[in-house]
């Protein structure tokens, strides 16, 4: 089948690869002309595991194409995905305006039917705005279709290529049947796809993604209330994720979740709630606890240190939203840097991966190392915000000669007390009692 993708983010791109993968012809479009011309030259634009491999296979194979020209590509493919961004308005409620412009594009521009699918994670009913700006723009007949994306970044091609489920909402036999073919390769293998109406297919993707940070943040609390009467949280999370109604999975504790996603989700939903006059108490108070969560160690880093971090210097280890990505968007890093900074911090920091994307952002206002151990030079503390592998096994004598003073505030709960006790470094981590 020949297809359009609009959008080569994280979703879009990793989306065209695997349906490229799994011989379609797949028309990639993007706006950003330095990107597409970057991509036509076999650049992938973001960080994923397993992505290049597979993306420069399939340009070689002749499957996968990049433009600009979002009419070429529409003339050429019968379905059309959107994976644009739909970041929070300042109200909060989500920005439709990239998926409303390119859906007037595409009424303007169409010479057939489409089946337009989207993949942006949008409030309920926008399958239906998105049916009226095409309508308003053409007599041909069309489709829109529902198809909300799981993908975790850090692990996309996998997930991609082995969803746990596909999603479809949508209301036309002949869309059905054209979004059966597509998945036809994952159903073959018994991967399900759930069809239900287009409300419900959007509504699921927002539930999903809330219910996964309630349950971050409800361990969070968890682990916070542990310090209080003495627990230790890795052996609560243990306990309660062995019951396989809750599970193991989601229920480390840290400092808070960030990432385009998560934030963005709860924030948006809370304010479709509003709209109807419906209040998600719940996800209001995720999201206040998890705002305090992200910078929850600056406070000890303060205490640590007489209340005063002026002049001290602090490495960070880690700065991506979450391991095994490049992403920074609302990174808890980010937010901490920028306390410690106000304070009269000063910070070096380390991640191979995501430090050209905080470069982008903060400039020369912290150092930037090659390595986690010259991030420790010198240093009166260290700060843990990402759980990257090759932080969980250090050499802790190592840093303990690179730094000036020994101290560990762990954002990831990366090592066991066993790992630092011994060691002499001051060691504090989230639910768990502090080493001294
Ligand atoms: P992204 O910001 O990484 O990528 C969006 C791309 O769209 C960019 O390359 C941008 O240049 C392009 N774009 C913007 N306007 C365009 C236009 N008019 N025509 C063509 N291209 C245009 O976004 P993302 O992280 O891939 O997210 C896309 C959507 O998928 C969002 O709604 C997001 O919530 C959802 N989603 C994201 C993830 C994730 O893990 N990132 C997972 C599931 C769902």
């Amino acid at each position: 089948m020949n297809i359009t993708i609009v959008g080569t983010g994280y979703v879009g791109l990793v989306t065209g690869t695997t349906l490229a993968e799994l011989g379609n012809d797949v028309f990639c479009v993007d706006i950003d002309e330095k990107k597409v011309e970057g991509m036509r030259n076999g650049i992938v634009p973001i960080y994923e595991p397993n992505l290049e491999e597979m993306f420069l296979r399939n340009i070689q194979a002749q499957r996968l194409f990049f433009t600009t020209d979002l009419k070429e590509a529409l003339d050429k493919s019968e379905v059309i995905y959107l994976a644009l961004p739909t970041p929070p308005g300042e109200d909060g409620s989500a920005d439709l305006s990239y998926v409303l412009k390119v859906a007037s594009d595409i009424g303007e521009m169409m010479t057939e039917y489409k089946v337009v699918v989207n993949k942006s994670t949008v409030p309920v009913g926008t399958a239906d705005k998105v049916r009226e700006t095409i309508s308003a723009k053409t007599q041909i007949p069309f489709d829109v279709v529902s198809n909300p994306e799981f993908l975790r970044e850090g692990f996309a091609v996998e997930d991609s290529m082995n969803p746990a489920r596909v999603v479809v909402g949508c209301s036309s036999e002949k869309a059905r049947d054209i979004m059966s073919k597509i998945y036809q390769p994952f159903t073959n293998t018994g991967v399900p796809i759930i069809f239900m109406d287009e409300k419900s297919s959007e509504l699921t993707k927002y539930a999903a993604n809330s219910f996964l940070a309630v349950k971050i943040t409800f361990m969070n609390e968890i682990a916070n209330y542990c310090e209080k009467v003495g627990a230790d949280v890795d052996k609560v999370r243990l306990g309660m994720g062995s019951d396989d109604r809750i599970g193991h999975r989601f229920l480390f504790p840290g400092i808070g979740y960030g990432g385009s996603c998560f934030p963005k989700d709860v924030k948006a939903l809370i304010k479709s709630g509003k709209q109807e006059g419906f209040d998600f108490q719940i996800l209001e108070a995720t999201e206040n606890v998890n705002q305090n969560q992200k910078v929850i160690l600056v406070s000890e880093i303060e205490k640590y240190f007489g209340g005063n971090l002026n002049g001290k210097k602090i490495a960070i280890w880690g700065l991506a939203f979450k391991a095994n990505t490049d992403d920074i968007r609302e990174a808890s890093s980010l937010d901490n840097i920028k306390i410690l900074l106000e304070k009269g911090a000063e910070i070096t920091a380390y991640d191979s991966i995501a430090e050209e994307n905080v470069r982008r952002v903060l400039g020369d206002k912290i150092s930037f190392a090659k390595d986690m151990y010259s991030a420790l030079e010198g240093a009166d503390a260290l700060f843990i915000a990402t759980e990257w592998s090759e932080f969980k096994n250090p050499n802790f004598e190592l840093m303990a000669k690179k730094m000036s003073n020994k101290a560990i505030f762990d954002g990831r709960n990366m090592f066991s007390m066993e790992q630092v006790e011994g060691t002499g470094f001051y060691y504090k981590s989230i639910g768990r009692k502090t080493v001294l």
